[in-house]
């Protein structure tokens, strides 16, 4: 009869401390970066990191599906496999249970320690870096007005926003109201273009770095979409191959903006609000009016909803103003959202809370509605409004060519068939967290 510890494994655990260490010093490490930002900015923010970065998206992104997809399926399989050796050696009393049980956890501990050290190299240091407003010399353009001021602010950008993503519906589709939920207008791998041009014209507005501007890999839609809407994920960075990832299934409006927010995290952006800032002023400077108008929603949305703290009847005003189309989209994704809130939803948003927490991202998950407050001192640089982007003349000329182009097959059924009720007051009643990666 075999032995009891004829499959017992050897462990060399003194092989692997060097490896433990090195992970374990990534986020004391990081910590230490943040005392010295600009340090941080010119050394690993414009150069290391930015090259790292970029040379792992563009070699994904000869790929055209998510390899940050294929990974997670390999390191499932292989601990699927692992788990499945180990058992049956254990079971024919071949491996000893606490030599398995010590074998999987160093392995797991391995595995954790080269994917944190990985995170932290190829991306994670740039959580180091200085905030949006001190890297665009913005503290001027940041200082708190009068009560009085910043309401009527807030109520005149709110009102420009509401025209903006107005328009831009009618420039995408021709009609106020298509009757039933919108989507993009054309292909994924056209929208993607689009991004990626507005990203040059956004760079060059803003005066940022020409690695800023520099291609990146596509954005990859996510084959297991749909668990990404049980756990209201609408896209996800992988740091460790460079590629924006998103929900395929996510309503349409949200789309382009959540593309553009995942490619901001592909050029270094880390915190939520900055993606989400340049997710909008990306989009708005683009020539595809679908994706003006995500953009353009999206920080509307933001805005109305700091407006409706502050003065909910005339927020309530503003958003009748909207057309009847915009307001249905706004209801689908409610919908949408409804039908996939669960535990796996909420254990997912208090999972993203405590990394960004861990990563020293103030407030953790209300980060995500801070920028709002980037939006308003972008305005003010940019002479007290929050249209950006491509002049009205070339929006319309634009618009021409996109009405006559081939509507894109229903990507977004899940979207469809929603409540045309339109309880325009729920705007500001909606959950507090974002489902954004
Ligand atoms: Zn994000």
């Amino acid at each position: 009869m075999t032995p009891p510890s004829d499959k017992d494994r050897a462990f060399r655990i003194r092989r692997r401390f060097p490896l433990f260490a090195v992970a374990g010093l990534m986020l004391p490490l990081s910590w230490l970066l943040a005392a010295f930002p600009a340090f941080t900015e010119s050394v690993y923010a414009q150069n290391v990191g930015s090259w790292l970065a970029r040379g792992l998206s563009m070699v994904s992104g000869f790929f055209k599906f998510s390899l940050a997809e294929l990974l997670v399926l390999v390191l499932l399989t292989w601990s699927a496999i692992a788990f499945g050796t180990a058992s049956y050696h254990v079971l024919r009393r071949q491996r000893r249970l606490r030599n398995a049980l010590a074998g999987g956890l160093l392995n797991l501990a391995t595995a954790a320690s080269i994917l944190v050290a990985l995170f932290y190299v190829c991306w994670g240091f740039n959580y180091s870096r200085p905030g949006l407003i001190a890297r665009m010399e913005w503290d001027a353009f940041a200082t708190k007005l009068p009560d009085d001021e910043a309401l009527a602010e807030l109520d005149r950008l709110c009102e420009e926003l509401v025209d903006a993503a107005n328009q831009a519906y009618f420039q995408a589709h021709g009609c106020e109201d298509l009757g039933h939920p919108s989507t993009i207008v054309n292909s994924l791998e056209h929208v993607d273009a689009t991004i990626e041009r507005a990203y040059v014209e956004t760079a060059e507005w803003l005066g940022l770095s020409e690695g800023f501007a520099a291609p990146r890999g596509c954005a990859k839609p996510v084959l297991a979409s749909n668990l990404m809407s049980w756990a209201l994920i609408s896209g996800v960075y992988s740091p460790w191959t460079g590629e924006a990832n998103f929900n395929r299934l996510q309503p349409g409006l949200g789309l382009p903006q959540s593309i553009a927010h995942e490619k901001a995290h592909q050029r270094g952006v880390t915190s939520e609000d900055e993606a989400n800032f340049f997710g909008y002023v990306v989009c708005a400077h683009a020539t595809d009016p679908y994706v003006r108008y995500s953009g353009y929603l999206f920080v509307q949305r933001q805005l109305l909803r700091e407006l409706g703290k502050a003065d909910r009847d005339r927020a309530k005003e503003l958003i009748k103003k909207r057309y009847s189309g915009v307001q249905r989209d706004i209801d689908a994704e409610y919908e949408f959202i409804r039908r996939h809130v669960s535990r796996v939803s909420q254990a997912g948003a208090a999972v993203n809370n405590a990394y960004l927490r861990a990563n020293r991202v103030k407030g953790g998950i209300q980060s995500y509605t801070q920028s709002a407050w980037l939006a308003v001192v972008m305005s003010r640089f940019n002479g007290g409004s929050c249209l950006v982007g491509p002049s009205l003349d070339a929006q319309n000329s634009a618009a021409c060519s996109w009405l006559d182009s081939p509507k894109s097959p229903d990507n977004f059924a899940v979207a469809r068939g929603a409540s045309s009720a339109s309880p325009a007051t729920r705007e500001w009643f909606s959950p507090t967290w974002r489902w954004r990666g």
